[in-house]
């Protein structure tokens, strides 16, 4: 009888079959949806302050799936320029249900950005991000953290509503983010915050669960990344989640050396 084939074997096959099982995760979306792949495995060790934290660990520890490789760097160019560029964009159907494409708004030189998952009814509305209730509590965080929202950058994966407020869609996301890439490497900001699974995993290109994600340093595209819960989960759930955000919060402010915290939102 033939030997059952293994995955590297088959060559290219591989890759459309890495990319077939990620896209079938990504359609499950249960509670630990996927984008790039799950791995079972706990989250990297937190980097001490000051020392750039590892990317994934080796790949004989990831199984099948395997995070997209990063992506080469990009030109840095202004928010203004970025912003010409997506014009009135047309790239993905989310074009067809907006009413304003959210780019993002805050300090081009923050050292502190956030990253959302999309625009709500609120958002599209005024075509700024993060001002519907989630987005109120964010700016209480932000407030928390001895912080105005000038202060820091807001935006998201994707920059037009997804019609009813559903969860982005992988081709959707893959369309916006080379936008959301060159965004940060315009900012080039200290600290990045990947709020909620859509942020972290597009950010990280691998489809860990947020809830293994969130406080554990990362490193994107040379910036500290610190993922954490979405403010929009942290409305829905019990408080010992948002204990949770908070201290991932305290984190970044011992990163970026601001002083004490006030008591959490
Ligand atoms: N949720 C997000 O992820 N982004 C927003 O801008 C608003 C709500």
């Amino acid at each position: 009888m033939a030997e059952p084939t293994s995955v590297e074997a088959l060559g290219p096959v591989a890759g459309v079959l890495r990319d077939l099982k990620a896209h079938l995760a990504w359609q499950r979306d249960d509670a630990g949806a996927e984008l790039y792949g799950a791995r079972d495995r706990p989250a990297a060790p937190a980097a001490p302050s000051g020392a750039p934290a590892s990317s994934p660990g080796p790949a004989g520890q990831l199984g099948l799936l395997e995070p997209v490789a990063e992506p080469p760097p990009m030109e840095r160019r202004t928010l203004e320029e970025i912003r010409a560029e997506l014009g009135d964009c047309r790239r993905c159907k989310l074009c067809q249900g907006r009413r304003q494409i959210v780019f993002g708004v805050g300090n081009p030189r923050a050292r502190l950005v956030f990253v959302g998952e999309g625009p709500g009814a609120e958002e599209d509305a005024q075509g700024l991000p993060f001002v519907g209730a989630a987005g109120q509590l964010l700016t209480k965080m932000i407030q928390a953290m001895g912080l105005r929202r000038e202060d820091v950058y807001i935006c998201n994966v994707v920059k037009c509503r997804p019609p009813g407020n559903r969860n982005p869609e992988p081709e959707e996301i893959a369309a916006c983010e080379p936008f959301l890439r060159a965004q940060l490497v315009s900012i080039q900001p200290e600290v990045v915050v990947a709020l909620g699974k859509f942020a972290a995993q597009t950010l990280l290109r691998e489809g860990t669960p947020i809830s293994r994600l969130r406080g554990v340093w990362r490193v994107y595209q040379g910036m500290k990344l610190m993922p954490t819960f979405h403010p929009a989960y942290l409305l829905r759930n019990p408080p010992g989640e948002k204990k949770k955000a908070w201290e991932d919060l305290k984190a970044v402010m011992a990163e970026l050396g601001l002083p004490r915290p006030a008591p959490p939102p």
